[in-house]
């Protein structure tokens, strides 16, 4: 999803700003929905050079901190439908909290993208309407004595909230180590935290009975006693056979979270690849669930063994159980048919319901 071709036929990537061959300005179109070059048509505006769109066009108004790289109807609201999800974003006075914010909005853009095209959750009216959702990218303060007082990733009520440190690369290691992880990062928080959302205001609405079958009864635990619990005891030895982490043997709704992530991380990989001409992954919803996973399975190793050629981390582990696929073959059967995931959907149209409102400054 993140890989595309720009006017002249150079390739361009998810978070451009300009094609390096001809100059063409690069980035998302708030109409199409394609990830596109433009042409420049007067000072301000450029025209989408996607044969079905040409629409005219302007910078969404983060582009200027180069936070954000869509481009908007001039008659629109200053913000691009991405940027409109966030609802509280740091305070801009002072340049490391800029750079924090647009890695933030980046890998936002990517998440939105990327289930945007998955067609993931469908759009079903107004069901979202419940729980809008929004996004806080929150920098933690300190109290009258000095305190620091913690911001804590997470999901509440719709709101996603993100601790603007989580874009800061030392932090992010340091925490990484600290909590015993085989990695962080803001993609994955990302994707993670939809999973609560997509879990609440769609999957427990639409399939409850199978999701406790699946994942367990999510109201059978008190959420607080089994993290209390999780703390205090750490996973079984054995999580492996079951679970794609340790941390989501901790309740139901993480293992769900967690599974979310690894699924949205395999669906990625799929398409770059398939994009690379390296492989020809089926990620349609009609794709049967265990050649996919074993499919895009290859294609990590492959990757892994030129991240261990150059020391660095493997990318996924290079097998999922079969519990652990059968978790994932229930999310894939979740997703609508509106679009086959390698193409922009054919209705564009964004399933959360979203407020209008003016972002906060924190
Ligand atoms: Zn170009
Ligand atoms: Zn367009
Ligand atoms: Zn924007
Ligand atoms: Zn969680």
């Amino acid at each position: 999803m993140k890989i595309s071709e720009c006017q002249c036929g150079n390739r361009i990537f998810f978070n451009n700003i300009q094609c390096l061959a001809c100059e063409r300005t690069i980035g998302l179109c708030d109409c199409c929905h394609s990830l596109t070059s433009f042409t420049k048509s007067s000072d301000n505006t450029y025209q989408c050079d996607q044969k079905n769109c040409g629409k005219e066009v302007v910078f969404c108004s983060n582009r200027t901190a180069a936070i954000c790289n869509s481009m908007i109807l001039p008659e629109s609201t200053q913000l691009c439908h991405w940027c409109e999800f966030t609802s509280v974003h740091p305070d801009t006075s002072q340049l490391e909290n800029i750079q924090r914010w647009a890695e933030l909005e980046r890998a936002k853009r990517q998440l939105l993208f990327q289930l945007e095209w998955l067609d993931f959750p469908p759009y079903l009216g107004e069901t979202g309407a419940e729980f809008p959702l929004e996004f806080q990218f929150l920098a933690p303060q300190t109290d009258d004595t000095g305190k620091q007082i913690p911001v804590y990733t997470g999901h509440a009520n719709g709101v996603i909230t993100i601790n603007l440190m989580e874009a800061d690369r030392v932090f992010r290691e340091r925490t990484r180590l600290e909590l015993n992880e085989p990695q962080r990062t803001l993609i994955g928080h990302m994707r993670h935290e939809i999973g609560h959302y997509i879990d609440i205001f769609y999957i427990q609405k639409v399939a409850a009975e199978k999701y406790a079958e699946v994942f367990g009864d999510p109201n059978a635990v008190s959420y607080g006693d089994a993290k209390d619990l999780y703390y205090k005891q750490g996973a079984p030895d054995n999580w492996a056979e079951n679970y794609v982490s340790a941390y989501a043997t901790m309740h139901p709704m993480e293992d769900m979270a967690e599974t979310m992530n690894v699924y949205l991380d395999l669906i990625s990989i799929a398409r770059t690849a398939n994009v690379f001409h390296y492989s020809k992954i089926d990620i349609s919803p009609r794709a049967n669930i265990d050649k996919f996973v074993q499919d895009t399975l290859k294609v990590a190793v492959v990757v892994s063994e030129f991240n261990s050629d150059l020391g660095l981390m493997p990318l996924l582990p290079e097998q999922l159980p079969q519990s652990v696929v059968d978790k994932i073959g229930f999310i894939h059967s979740l997703r609508g048919s509106n679009s086959n995931g390698d193409s922009p959907p054919t209705r564009p149209r964004f399933f959360f319901h979203r407020k209008k409102a003016e972002p906060q400054v924190q």
